[in-house]
């Protein structure tokens, strides 16, 4: 028979992914493992073909990993190798390939060490986390007691390989990255995978899909998928091939067309966040920006200058949420929001004004809206005025924003961002 051991898979292997834990049944505790896990196996061009939470019964859990293991060649489980009772995938797995856990003194010796070292003496229970599947490679847990454990088989079905591996994320992404990755490469079959980005800004989510999908439904290699925040959407197309040339004729059909679709709402090809797109968009041109915001309350402050060595160009914003503020620190007339009120096109104007020549800064973007649940002014909440200021004068947006108060605040600060980057670029 085909042994697997130090050979390779003859097709590229699917993985499902078992997170171990009672906890993870509750509302409480939610699996971010497997979600760590997939972006890893996916990078190396392995689906995920199911994932599943099963709570600490060692019955239910060895009947998921026999199935798992009669669906698919790779078998990944999260949790479960603390040293209580209700700790079972150790038990489980053993059960469900019919092999019996093996006590080794040297990883008890490893986990008396480790307590000692932090002054402390090991219980009896912690034994338990000594044991190893029959045939199992244990995998070193730095961060932890418990050692993860690597196992591969030839079952009926072809060759399969099965990770252990510890709950607490901190133990679970080294032990992956360092130990499971590199084990798991020398199992492929070789292949290149790349992936293209567009980072797109001022769409929503449906009428993105609905403007590309013609386009990418006719692939599955690549493959495309669509992550939408708020305001800001990537779309990524992942193909996979046995040579470079493959994979890169693969994308240079399908991206193009959709590039072309998407346009200039497309801010990003570099994976780079629009904030960042916004600053090098300034440095490169040695100019500077300012901030008026009332609605946002310091949400485009708070963006602009979470990329490190935004001080070369961003020189400072001004929080004016009530009335007499605009007037007092921009030098908004009064009777220009007597006239219009604060959320309108002539206050969102002469906001970045004044935030411009208040700073001295090339630039300003002003942001003033209702973001509700109730209405100060006349506008509906969702009504957005977004204010541009440079030496050529001012400039204005208006937009009407969906959501909630905190939704709309943050599509306020976005589309601010995406406002300056559009400015930036055709001026
Ligand atoms: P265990 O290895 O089952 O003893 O899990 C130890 C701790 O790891 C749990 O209390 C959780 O806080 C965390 N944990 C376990 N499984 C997961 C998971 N799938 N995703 C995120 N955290 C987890
Ligand atoms: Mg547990």
């Amino acid at each position: 028979m085909w042994e697997l051991r130090g050979g390779e898979f003859s097709k590229v292997p699917d993985a499902e992914i078992i997170a171990v834990g009672s906890e993870l049944l509750t509302h409480e505790r939610v699996d971010t493992n497997s979600l760590f896990i997939t972006e890893q196996l996916n990078a190396l061009g392995v689906e995920v073909s199911r994932k599943l939470v099963v709570g600490d019964d060692r019955r239910r859990l060895t009947a998921a990993i026999r199935d798992a293991l009669s669906n698919v060649e790779i078998v990944v489980l999260s949790g479960g190798l603390g040293p209580t009772e209700d700790d079972l995938t150790r038990d489980a797995v053993a059960d469900a390939l019919g092999r019996k856990l093996i006590f080794s003194q040297g990883i008890c010796d490893q986990i008396e060490e480790r307590f000692r070292r932090f002054q402390r003496k090991m219980a009896e229970i912690n034994k338990r986390q000594a044991y190893l599947v029959e045939g199992a490679d244990a995998l070193e847990n730095p961060r932890g007691t418990a050692p993860g454990q690597w196992i591969e088989t030839n079952g009926e079905t072809g060759g399969r390989i099965i990770m252990l591996l510890p709950g607490p994320p901190g133990e679970l992404k080294p032990m992956f990255t360092d130990q499971c990755v590199p084990r798991l490469v020398r199992h492929l079959p070789p292949q290149v995978i790349r992936v293209r980005q567009f980072r797109v800004a001022g769409m929503g989510e449906s009428d993105l899909d609905q403007l590309i999908a013609p386009v990418y439904t006719k692939y599955t290699n690549p493959a495309t998928t669509i992550l939408a925040g708020a305001g800001d959407i990537h779309v990524n197309l992942r193909a996979r091939g046995e040579t470079e040339e493959e994979v890169e004729r693969l994308l240079n059909e399908v991206a193009p067309p959709i590039e072309e679709l998407l346009g200039d709402r497309i801010y990003s090809r570099s994976g780079d966040s629009l904030e960042a797109v916004v600053g090098n968009l300034l440095r490169s041109s040695k100019t500077t920006l300012s901030v008026a915001e009332s609605c946002t309350g310091g949400l485009f402050g708070q963006r602009i200058t979470s990329i490190a060595g935004s001080s070369d160009y961003f020189l400072g914003g001004l929080i004016v949420y009530s009335d007499a503020m605009k007037t007092a620190l921009l030098g908004v007339d009064p009777a220009l929001i007597e006239a219009h009120t604060a959320v309108s096109e002539e206050v969102a104007r002469a906001m970045a004004a004044g935030a411009r020549s208040k700073t001295g800064s090339t630039y300003a973007i002003s942001i003033t809206c209702e973001a509700g649940p109730r209405s100060a002014t006349a506008a509906a909440p969702g009504t957005v005025f977004l204010g541009f200021a440079s030496e050529a004068g001012t400039d204005a947006r208006k937009l009407h924003l969906p959501g909630d108060r905190n939704r709309i605040r943050n599509l306020a600060a976005q589309s601010a961002l995406d406002f300056v980057r559009r400015k930036l670029m055709t001026t």
